[in-house]
């Protein structure tokens, strides 16, 4: 037992011992007593109350019959129940009309103190106990408390999307290689009489927000069959041997429904490696998952007609069985949108919007390279919700370029800076944004702000390219780079100190200065090797270069080069700014006194700078 397990098994026995606490308390303080007030009497003792006209209120049922009644001999208070075991009684009923008493039979429900509670209270404490055990057995299966093991497929089993590819939009690349796959489940007799055989398994492949759940179930949606799906983080988490079961579930499941798909999203979670350096640490539960799945896919008909769908933003770390031919033999990459597809998606989501006359989705498409479907979604989103504020009837631009910076830089916080802070903040900013204006391949600065925002970040430079990049050369690195020390150099040419703001600039131009020597072999000092072994940024961002096999000496001099490179990017930088000191001064004035600055100010000022 590992001890994560070890400590989870002690939760839900601590939980346990609570319930059992509370159900005793329960016992003893509220079900002894309700017992006690109803009371069990003889049936002739019933009849002779109904007779002396004793009797107010009557609940037949088939075994029992419970009365309330108050007889002034006895100790009863009004409304005291009775119940009485159920004597086959013809007479009965015809009695209880002619004593003008209320009766009726189950269900009791509506009088509320009567039968229906105490037919429910003695199995309060079970279900208290049960209650929080299942909590704790099925937090991994989020709502599926009371079906664990169960497929959770099961509770959408089925299910018709209703998802078209006209919602998807900058992915007609990846919907032609669907087609095939929807032709198939439309009509799967024709590719069983030809004897063709289908990927068993497609791969969708792609960094975060691309769409890549959106387009298995516009696959489906397309082909008007049944979507079944199950994301492998459901299975973190979990009890032994229930992730197994719910992959045995949900394909017998899938079996009987098909044609249908079977999505399994971020199916890494499940699939990653089980050993080597992409394991982190190994995990019998999803060992025992990803075994079943593999056996599930191996086990039925490539043309059975259950199409396997899965994605995953993580391809490296996936175990290499998943991806041997007649399980995910076929992968699909889904990249981040380019200016048409962006445009399409904005489009999409603007759908539902009414728009201003001046908001120019085209433009927006244009500044927004590297974003991706759901971050567009989500721009259009929050645009709404600002105009929704304003009160006014259409989202404007301007709902826009205020959304665009909500996404970009989050939230902005309204806590002021104190006045020298503030002047600090203001020159940081003005670095980067006046380094970036000065050099000839950097990106435009968009704007330029001191407001201190949600992520913990005192002020931000947006920039924003004109056009999507895909090759950067090794002077646009550089150039880049010394955007990045841009803040740093203010901080040294105008108080000649530094401060703790740049840190998150240098981690930056430190990633960027290693991988051009390691990866990009940019330095004449190192050649054009590639030194890090691990590939490098995943989709997540982060390098992780083990550098596995590398010499002391030339771990030292990749240590040296990347020094080199940042130093070189900063003296550029500081000389930069030393000969615009005006520019500077200038920018960081108007921060301090707007809290923000566009980019077309900053250029002019720069513009007017560099005629001086
Ligand atoms: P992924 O699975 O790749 O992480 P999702 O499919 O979950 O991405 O996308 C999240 C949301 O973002 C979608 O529900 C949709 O609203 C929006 N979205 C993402 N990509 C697109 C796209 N290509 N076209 C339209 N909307 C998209
Ligand atoms: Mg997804
Ligand atoms: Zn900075």
């Amino acid at each position: 037992m590992k001890d994560t397990d070890r400590r989870r098994y002690g939760f839900s026995i601590g939980y346990l011992l609570v319930a059992l606490l509370g159900a005793w308390l329960f016992q003893s303080l509220i079900f002894r007593p309700f017992i006690q007030q109803q009371q069990e009497v003889p049936y002739s003792q019933f009849r002779d109350e109904l007779g002396a006209g004793n009797v107010q209120e009557v609940i037949l049922e088939s075994e029992r019959i419970y009365y309330t009644c108050c007889t002034p001999a006895e100790d009863a208070s009004p409304g005291q129940v009775y119940n009485v075991v159920r004597i086959e009684d013809p007479d009965l009923v015809p009695d209880l009309v002619a004593a003008g008493v209320t009766f009726r039979a189950t269900p009791p429900a509506n009088s509320a103190l009567t039968g229906l509670l105490g037919f429910i209270i003695p199995f309060l404490p079970m279900l208290l106990i049960g209650f929080f055990l299942f909590r704790r057995l099925g937090q991994a299966g989020g709502g599926a408390v009371m079906n664990f093991g169960r497929s959770k497929a099961k509770e959408i089993a089925g299910e018709m999307t209703g998802v078209k590819f006209a919602d998807v939009g900058g992915a007609d690349e990846v919907e032609v290689e669907l087609q095939e796959i929807i032709a198939f489940l439309k009509e799967p007799a024709r590719f069983t009489r030809l004897g063709a055989k289908l990927p068993k398994g497609i791969l969708l492949v792609g960094p975060p927000g691309t769409g890549k759940t959106l387009l298995a179930r516009a696959t489906a949606g397309e082909a008007g069959v049944p979507f079944f799906s199950i994301s492998g983080s459901d299975f973190v988490e979990m009890f032994a041997g229930v992730g197994a079961a719910r992959v045995r579930d949900m394909f017998q499941q899938a079996k009987a429904k098909a044609p249908c798909i079977v999505f399994i999203d971020e199916i890494d979670a499940i699939g990653q490696a089980r050993s080597g350096p992409g394991a982190m640490v190994s995990n019998d539960e999803r060992e025992q998952t990803l075994n079943q799945l593999l056996s599930e896919m191996d086990g039925f008909e490539a043309n059975a007609g259950v199409v396997i769908m899965a994605a995953t933003n993580r391809p490296d770390v996936l175990d290499q069985a998943l991806l041997r031919p007649g399980r995910f033999d076929r992968q699909v990459q889904v990249t981040l949108p380019n200016e048409d597809g962006r445009l399409q998606i904005l489009r999409i989501h603007a759908q539902q919007v009414p728009l201003a006359s001046d908001a120019d989705l085209g433009r927006l498409a244009k500044i927004t390279p590297g974003f991706s479907g759901a971050d567009l979604a989500n721009i259009v989103n929050e645009a709404a919700l600002l105009a929704v504020r304003r009160n006014a009837e259409r989202v404007t631009m301007d709902d826009f370029n205020r959304a665009i910076e909500r996404v970009v830089a989050g939230l902005q916080k309204r806590t002021p800076l104190k006045p020298e802070v503030r002047r600090k903040v203001a020159y940081h900013e003005a670095g980067h944004a006046l380094v970036a204006e000065l050099l000839p391949t950097t990106d435009q600065v968009h704007k330029v702000s001191i407001i201190p925002t949600a992520k913990g970040a005192l002020g931000y430079t947006m920039q924003m390219p004109e056009e999507d990049r895909y090759l950067l050369s090794d002077r646009e690195l550089t150039e880049r780079m010394a955007v990045m020390l841009g803040g740093r150099a203010a901080e040294l040419v105008v108080y000649d100190e530094t401060t703790t703001g740049a840190a998150n600039d240098l981690e930056r131009a430190t990633d960027l200065a290693r991988r051009m020597v390691t990866e990009f072999g940019m330095t004449t000092a190192l050649g054009p090797v590639r030194y890090a072994t691990e590939a490098g940024a995943g989709y997540l961002g982060y390098a992780r270069t083990l550098n596995n096999g590398l010499s002391p000496e030339t771990a030292a001099q990749i240590d040296a080069e990347i020094r080199r490179l940042v130093e070189a990017a900063q003296q550029q930088a500081v000389a930069l700014l030393s000969d615009h000191r005006a520019s500077l001064d200038e920018i960081a004035a108007v921060l301090q006194e707007d809290e923000s600055i566009t980019g077309d100010k900053v250029r002019a000022i720069a513009a007017r700078g560099q005629g001086r």
